[in-house]
């Protein structure tokens, strides 16, 4: 499987921006909450699998939602790097479930080069359940995605889901997986 970077779009929590790995940081430093580790976070929807205030989630995910930087959202390890050398062939498409375009489109700005993040196509969507649409639409064969409905609903429209493994989405699918931004990389050489 090569990739044309043309046809290859990115969600951003969870793929682009560690905010698995954010989450924890601010229930640590902020909520005093320290035994939790990412893989205790076996599901998407947080609250099913946490033992934590519920009330405690929300203000955490509604900080990374309003003002990723100031929350000191992180992109994953070489997640930077590979996005400017796959922007070099294509521009880059994000299509988020965020419901906010502005603070994700401010947070991209802060960590990609001024002329990368001038060519970016971004979506903020607000709801999970239509991203299948707008990728078809944009034109996109592929999706690197970590929500394993996403990505099963994506493979059913026809487009090839590549799901980046996450402790919430290592179970019970057959979908392809990328382990980190090498591979996706490694997907995308010529
Ligand atoms: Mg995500």
């Amino acid at each position: 499987m090569k990739i044309n970077p043309a046809h290859l779009g990115f969600d951003i929590d969870g793929v682009v921006a560690d905010t698995g790995g954010a989450f924890i940081r601010i229930a640590c430093e902020e909520y005093g909450i320290s035994s939790l580790t990412l893989e205790d976070i076996t599901s998407f929807d947080v609250v099913d699998c946490l033992d934590m205030d519920q009330g405690i989630i929300e203000a955490i995910f509604g900080r990374l939602l309003d003002d990723p930087l100031d929350a000191g959202l992180q992109p994953m390890q070489d997640a930077v790097s590979v996005l400017h050398s796959l922007a070099a062939k294509a521009p880059l498409t994000f299509v988020t479930a965020r419901p906010h375009e502005e603070p994700i489109a401010r947070w991209l700005e802060h960590f990609l080069q001024p002329d990368t993040f001038k060519s970016i196509r971004l979506i903020a969507m607000g709801v999970h359940d239509r991203k299948t649409s707008y990728i078809k639409n944009l034109g996109l064969k592929y999706f690197v995605d970590d929500r394993l409905q996403t990505c099963r609903k994506l493979a059913e429209a026809g487009i090839t889901p590549l799901v980046y493994n996450q402790p919430w989405n290592k179970n019970g699918h057959d979908l392809p997986t990328v382990n980190n931004w090498q591979d996706i990389q490694a997907l995308c050489a010529e």
